[in-house]
């Protein structure tokens, strides 16, 4: 039998749309031969994120690390601040105590994506363990060529990721200027209940190490056509794990995979949805170009289309992304050039240290619970006027 919708792919974008299409009675199939998987990433699931699909799953009933500061460090000249985070859904200061509310937990990828798998198989979806090969669309519905044989349906969702073959046929693969090289390590037997980030010039970003219950996902990032191979980079989160001693007696098991990291321009101009198409999440495009926050876009978008397609009217997709979305992702790609050059990460280092009303900014940012709208009036706010006059002439907004 055909198919109201077909999406292809079952990570947190498509179990998202999944969950949202099946539990309003619409036939749906979600092809994906991974699971169960690790994706390589940070796995920081920030409240924003958990607060969106709690109608689905209890973030209290699997394993997760509860993140209570970040450590912001500058290895070279032996500076380090530690920023506490905060609880998110008041914005309370008081550490987080639980994890609903949390600012930002950890979990291993194969946990999180299970649940919303299985959320969205609960209300409905069905899961194809197989691999689609082929896609093509006409004004009759949607053929799909998958391992395990044909299979149409009236609309199809590309929830493929960073390498969509929906994308491939709907529009065009990723440039290499619009992606960015994402590798580093799973370092098994330590953990922690504080994030390290590691502001650096070249290339112009940050290590970080984020703790999972069993392990440290550590990982640098960048730009694809910068120039630097995933083995340099690679090399340089060794020599940090090295001089930190972050990872001291740890197995270390090395991971690359790319990041959609998408000018403000490439953000604003194609459409995300056509008459019997649409994507979402990394297919998309949806990742913040300095945070490197996908997840929370993954399920928003996932949400959105499943929201258009209930109601029939797939355009809301297109204007809810372009409302809700990519104004502000578009922000954070015009921001990104300065907030790594070298001038802004040294006041930045300096800001942390010497202002708590900074520290609180910048917990929020880490929680994306700061938009890049009002970063701007925030600082200028905190009465660090100098700091804060700085920062922002810096970052030339
Ligand atoms: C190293 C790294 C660190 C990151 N850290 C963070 C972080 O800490 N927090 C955060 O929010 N984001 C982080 N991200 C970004 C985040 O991982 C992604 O934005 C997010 O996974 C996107 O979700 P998605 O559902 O769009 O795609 P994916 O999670 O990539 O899922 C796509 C799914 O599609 C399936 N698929 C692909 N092709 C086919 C096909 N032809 N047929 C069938 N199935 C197919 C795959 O098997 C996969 O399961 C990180 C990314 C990287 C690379």
């Amino acid at each position: 039998m055909r198919d109201d919708v077909a999406i292809i792919g079952a990570g947190p974008a498509g179990a998202r749309a999944g969950f949202v299409l099946a539990s309003r009675g619409a036939r749906v199939t979600m092809f994906d031969w991974s699971h169960p998987r690790e994706k390589p990433c940070g796995g920081g699931v920030t409240g924003r994120a958990l607060a969106l699909v709690a109608d689905s799953i209890d973030a209290a009933s699997w394993p997760a690390s509860i993140i209570r500061s970040a450590r912001f460090t500058d290895t070279p000249r032996g500076r380090s601040v530690v920023v506490a985070l905060k609880d998110h859904d008041n914005g309370a200061d008081r550490p987080v105590d639980s994890a609903r509310g949390t600012a930002l937990v950890v979990a291993d990828r194969s946990t999180f994506d299970a649940q919303l798998l299985a959320a969205a198989e609960r209300a409905g979806a069905r899961l194809d363990r197989s691999r689609v090969t082929d896609v093509i669309i006409d004004a009759r519905g949607v053929s799909l060529d998958t391992t395990g044989g044909r299979r149409t349906a009236s609309f199809v969702i590309g929830a493929d990721g960073a390498n969509s073959l929906v994308r491939r046929r709907v529009a065009a693969p990723f440039r290499r200027d619009q992606l960015s090289i994402a590798t580093g390590f799973f370092a098994h037997g330590v953990t922690s209940d504080q994030i390290a980030i590691e502001l650096t010039a070249d290339p112009p970003g940050y290590i970080w190490s984020f703790p999972r219950p069993t392990h440290l996902a550590i990982g640098i990032c960048a730009q694809a056509d910068a120039g630097v191979t995933a083995a340099t980079l690679r090399q340089q989160a060794a020599r940090w794990i090295a001089a930190t001693r972050i990872a001291d007696g740890a197995r270390l098991e090395p991971y690359s995979w790319p990041i959609p990291s998408l000018s403000a321009a490439d953000l604003d101009a194609p459409p995300l949805a056509g008459p019997r198409w649409a994507l979402t999440g990394d297919a998309a495009g949806l990742v913040d170009p300095i945070t490197r926050e996908g997840i929370y876009f993954a399920l928003a978008s996932g949400d959105w289309i499943g929201d258009a397609l209930n109601r029939d009217d797939v355009r809301l997709y297109d204007t809810r992304a372009r409302d809700e979305a990519i104004p502000e992702l578009a922000r954070a790609a015009r921001l990104k050039a300065g907030f790594f050059r070298p001038a802004f990460t040294g006041l930045l280092m300096r800001a942390l240290h010497e202002s708590a009303a900074i520290r609180a900014v910048m917990a929020d940012l880490i929680a994306g619970c700061q938009s890049y709208r009002s970063l701007k009036w925030r600082l200028a706010r905190t009465f660090e006027w100098k700091l804060a006059f700085k920062a922002v002439r810096s970052l030339r907004f």
